[in-house]
């Protein structure tokens, strides 16, 4: 659990050099001598969702905050929150609809929100629960191919999509 960043090496706050310091039960940590703080990663965490309804084998895709794309469901993590959670709290506040079983698909750095993205499968229980909430503009069930034609190109949601959708054949 030792953590030390040879890339930042001055404090955030202060700009002092950090010394390092033994942290009890972590290792060896950053530590700025004037703040008086030790220095761990500082980022966000978010969760994206591939929503699929198993009946039909359809994928839920949304349109949001006036924008003309389509994108996957997505939240961020609330401190205090485990991922699972997450993941659960906001297809039903988004959607209305009832996660019936999740597994987690794999993760990517997204630079300009300094957030961890988390990629989720997202079985839902009953797909005619739909009921998108103000966040959502518009939504709708896609064919695994036709969701493939219609995420955004060149989004982070189109590789968590392609790469899921690679995987289940
Ligand atoms: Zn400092």
């Amino acid at each position: 659990m030792a953590y030390i960043n040879e890339n930042e090496r001055y404090c955030t706050k202060c700009g002092t050099l950090f010394e390092t310091r033994e942290l009890e039960g972590e290792g060896t940590v950053q530590y700025c001598p004037r703040c008086k703080e030790d220095h761990f990663p500082v980022f966000n965490t978010a969760c994206s969702m591939i929503v699929v309804d198993p009946k039909e084998k359809k994928i839920l895709l949304i349109k949001q905050y006036g924008r003309d794309w389509y994108a996957l469901v997505a939240g961020y993590v609330n401190r205090g929150e485990d991922a699972e959670n997450t993941v659960r709290r906001e297809v039903m506040e988004e959607t209305g609809m009832v996660a019936r079983e999740i597994s987690f698909n794999r993760s990517k750095y997204f630079e300009r929100s300094n957030t961890l993205m988390l990629n989720w499968t997202v079985y839902v229980e009953d797909a005619s629960a739909l009921k998108p909430n103000w966040e959502i503009d518009s939504c709708s069930w896609f064919t695994f191919e036709e969701a493939r034609a219609n995420i955004k190109p060149g989004s982070l949601a189109e590789w968590f999509l392609d790469s899921w959708l690679d995987s289940q054949k």
